[in-house]
């Protein structure tokens, strides 16, 4: 393609250049030229000619929006994308390097192909200029084909498929006490799957449009979209201009044939899914792979979703064969919870519908500065402050002179003020140096005079603390004020 077929835009000024400059000469910026294509109509036509497809999918049943849903085989995945994935929805999927990502959807891609391994008979395809129904083929893909598409771009396909093994073993594992038929049957299923997921080692977004438009694959992961490029862009690819163009091409295809796409986009230093906020404009949903790497859990939210809520998150684990869904993560999270150390306290967080127990941890050490130390993990540092300055006023703990440093077990960014109980209790016990009861947990608001104030979905929380063993529960129903819990458990 010549290098006529594109622009370079500033992305402060909109002023636009033929080629690449690394300064902007209208209102002299640095590095905000990005290079787009020039439209080319006869190329967008050919997509929305295409356009007209009915395809029925598996388990879809309508939302309350009106959209057609089906399940990703996650239920902690399904939740978070707002209660499945929508067709033609475009969903990106970001994350560190080796979080799981690759993962996640490699799991999802071969749950679905067993699942449902053919094209349901009453599916048909409109095409333009071919109908396709009943056994008739298109490309000789019939219909008991319905492939799935693995855009392999980071990976060897070899490197996939042993994951696939190591995940199908499990599975072969679970079905062993089952009858010699039932296994027969999932042999079978198995040599279906291997032909149904399809890999795509082309990294050229135009080709892969294009085998999209033949195949009509049920779901398309591209992993990554760092590594797509089209030839009509003369930058590289993972560049901001070939990001932008690829991710709209493939929106585009996605709207038009009613097929989800999955893009895995790996994170920058500064913590950006794929590099340029710009993308999280063109997709309907952003979801985010967290936790810390020595640790077995796995956080799963949105962080934009055109489908749904951004409040739920999902939560797996790392397990020998990949992920493995937690269906009751309180469980897990309190099954390594150090009850026995002075600076832990056990609180309830709401994620989306979901009452979450977690615990929380304070150290408190004095302080060598003249302005001590206030640090959080997964704990907004204004809060601490709030909290430290409460405490001592209120309830004449030292702690001007002391470090104050707190976390919030399993990873968990914890943003609700429900949790400043929790929190003023962990820090009184830390520099007390003496440990809060057990089967104690704590739920309010503390105010800045130093009360206990109302949370909302209070019964829920109590109703999952009993449900978990806990036998006191101290919230605004039984104390009026910190300085009165503090009291009752002797930390003043
Ligand atoms: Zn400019």
């Amino acid at each position: 393609m010549s290098k006529s077929m594109t622009k370079f835009v500033c992305q402060q000024c909109e002023a636009t250049y033929p080629k690449w400059l690394g300064r902007c000469a209208e209102c002299g910026e640095w590095n905000t030229l990005v290079e787009e294509a020039v439209v080319k109509p006869g190329k967008q036509m050919k997509l929305r000619e295409t356009g007209e497809i009915l395809t029925s999918f598996p388990d879809v049943d309508l939302a309350e929006d009106g959209k057609k849903r089906f399940s990703t085989t996650f239920e902690e995945l399904d939740r978070v994308l707002g209660g499945g994935l929508v067709p033609g929805a475009v969903v990106l999927i970001g994350g560190e390097p080796g979080i799981g990502k690759s993962t996640l959807l490699t799991q999802v891609a071969t749950n679905l192909l067993l699942k449902n391994p053919a094209r349901k008979n009453n599916s048909k395809l409109v095409d333009g200029t071919k109908l396709v129904n009943g056994t008739k083929s298109v490309d000789g893909m019939d219909d008991n084909h319905w492939p799935i598409f693995y855009i392999a771009g980071e990976e060897s396909p070899r490197q996939i498929s042993l994951r696939i093994n190591r995940y199908l073993s499990k599975e072969q594992q679970t079905s062993s006490k089952t009858t010699q038929s039932k296994k027969t049957d999932y042999s079978k299923k198995t040599t279906q799957l291997l032909e149904d997921l399809v890999f795509v080692t082309s990294t050229d977004i135009d080709e892969l449009i294009e085998v999209i438009l033949k195949k009509r694959p049920r779901l398309v992961i591209v992993d990554s979209i760092q590594a797509m490029s089209t030839t009509d862009l003369t930058g590289a690819s993972g560049s901001v201009g070939q990001l932008r163009e690829c991710t709209e091409r493939l929106a585009q295809t996605a709207k038009a044939l009613h097929i989800p796409i999955f893009l895995v986009g790996h994170v920058t230093k500064d913590g950006v899914i794929a590099g340029p906020k710009v993308l999280e404009h063109i997709v309907d949903s952003v979801i985010e792979i967290s936790g810390e790497r020595s640790d077995q859990l796995r956080l799963v939210r949105a962080l934009k979703n055109r489908f749904g809520a951004t409040d739920e998150v999902g939560v797996f684990q790392h397990v020998e064969y990949g992920l493995a869904e937690v269906t009751n993560p309180s469980e897990l999270f309190l099954e390594d919870q150090e009850t026995n150390v002075p600076g832990s306290a056990t609180v309830c967080v709401m994620e989306g519908t979901r009452p979450l127990l977690i615990e929380v941890q304070a150290l408190v050490t004095s302080s060598q500065l003249a302005m001590p130390r206030r640090v959080g993990r997964g704990i907004e540092l204004s809060r601490i402050q709030v909290l430290s300055a409460v405490l001592q006023k209120h309830a004449r703990l030292p702690l001007g002179t002391n470090d104050v440093f707190l976390s919030a077990a399993g990873g968990f960014r914890v943003t609700e003020p429900a949790v400043d109980l929790g929190l003023a209790v962990a820090i009184a016990s830390s520099l007390k140096n003496k440990k809060v009861p057990q089967k104690t947990i704590f739920i309010g608001e503390v105010g800045l005079l130093g009360e206990i104030r109302k949370v909302n979905f209070l019964d829920r929380r109590i109703k999952e603390a009993k449900r978990l063993g806990f036998t006191k529960i101290i919230s605004r129903e039984n104390a009026r004020s910190v300085r009165e819990v503090l009291q009752q458990l002797d930390l003043l």
